[in-house]
């Protein structure tokens, strides 16, 4: 395939800036001769808990088990039971139901705001039932997803609020409170493409909760508690300190790459005109981190090879919501109008260090030039 002039996303481009300091730190990852566990990853887990504002971070191997450690983590404190519903947003990545499943949880898949493309907070009580014992509120394409109507829900009918921050981190909600801090615990996703991605996979978990700190690292590491004594069937989900090391070279440049995003975003805010795309929701002052930003369009697919055609690189987040998943065929059933609707017309734009604002101007330009 030919190098596309605008690309979509270029890994070892995003992290050329970071390539010395990264070198270094893995280097001293070599030389301390310490390969699980160690500085670099209480490090990482201090620097995180200041970024999320919570009392603990929790450094594990992924996004997606962070999140099975949560609902693991909450069905052995007796906060849930197998079998207890958990409210998850249809819009998503896949990872937000398999850890619901993973749990002997039931995801109670609803639909989202056209406007956010997120939870439907409005709508929240509509699909209440008293098996619904939770809520993960995901913050898809880094808009916080969090208002009043979830937090007067959650309490309302005494729920569990779990937050996935993959997309989100850095964020910051209507109220002045980072993601991650939102609810009662929350997961992060370091996967290579996230706004901080390490060089493979690594995640974490933020809560301020003592209890759920520590059985998550027991959790995360065999079950055990002390050294070869194991009070729970656990799991190895550390995270690999080769990662942590790379994450703490990139983690304090965290506002600068988000804020890289927010001026992409607001070009192309400012400057795509064209009645066939409708593009993403601005909230004044800007509390998007902009992990992707979406145009829907009801001309998605010719509009995405007409950009490709002109040296745009795009992507489609996510072309099939989760219920109608094939793993997920029990629910196929399900009326989800607005995330059908985002699947058949999502289309993401350029928004990663790869891309200046200059481009944005152009593909911006590209865009209102489109013609059926
Ligand atoms: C990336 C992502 C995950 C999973 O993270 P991994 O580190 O890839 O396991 C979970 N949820 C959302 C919304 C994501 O974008």
């Amino acid at each position: 395939m030919q190098a596309l002039k605008y690309p979509f996303l270029d890994l070892a481009t995003v992290n050329a800036p970071y390539f010395d300091e990264i070198r270094a730190a893995v280097e001293r990852v070599i030389t301390s001769g310490r390969y699980i566990g160690g500085s670099e990853i209480s490090t990482f887990e201090a620097a995180l808990a200041l970024v999320a504002g919570t009392r603990f971070a929790v450094g594990v191997s992924n996004g997606l088990d962070a999140l099975r450690l949560i609902f693991r983590a909450y069905i052995e404190l007796g906060r849930l039971q197998p079998g207890d519903g958990v409210i998850v947003p249809d819009n998503t990545y896949i990872a937000s139901a398999l850890a619901v499943f993973d749990a002997g949880l039931v995801p109670v898949f609803a639909d989202v705001s056209l406007e956010t493309l997120n939870l439907d907070t409005a709508a929240l009580e509509s699909i209440y039932t008293p098996s619904v014992k939770a809520v993960l509120t995901v913050h898809l394409y880094g808009r916080p997803c969090y208002d009043d109507a979830l937090s007067d829900f959650t309490k309302k009918h005494n729920l569990l609020l779990i937050e996935d921050n993959a997309q989100a981190i850095g964020a910051v909600a209507a109220d002045g409170r980072p993601t991650g801090s939102l609810g009662d615990a929350a997961a992060f996703s370091f996967y290579p493409t996230k706004n901080i991605g390490a060089l493979g996979d690594a995640g974490a978990v933020t809560t301020s909760d003592p209890e759920l700190d520590k059985t998550i690292r027991a959790l995360a590491n065999y079950g055990s508690d002390v050294r070869y004594h194991n009070i729970y069937k656990g799991y190895n989900c550390r995270l690999d300190p080769m990662q942590a090391a790379v994450l703490n070279v990139k983690l304090p440049y965290l506002q600068q790459e988000n804020e890289r995003r927010r001026i992409l975003a607001s070009v192309y805010n400012s400057v795509i005109d064209s009645k066939f795309v409708r593009k993403p929701m601005m909230s004044v002052p800007d509390n998007c981190v902009w992990h992707q930003y979406c145009l829907l369009s009801g001309h998605r697919d010719r509009l995405k090879d007409y950009l490709y055609e002109n040296g745009v690189g795009t992507d489609i987040n996510y072309p099939l919501p989760v219920h109608l998943q094939p793993c997920y065929a029990e629910f196929a059933g399900l009326d989800m109008p607005i995330a059908a609707k985002i699947a058949r017309e999502v289309l993401c734009l350029p928004v990663s260090a790869c891309t200046s604002p200059e481009d944005a101007a152009d593909i911006s330009k590209i865009i209102n030039a489109y013609e059926p």
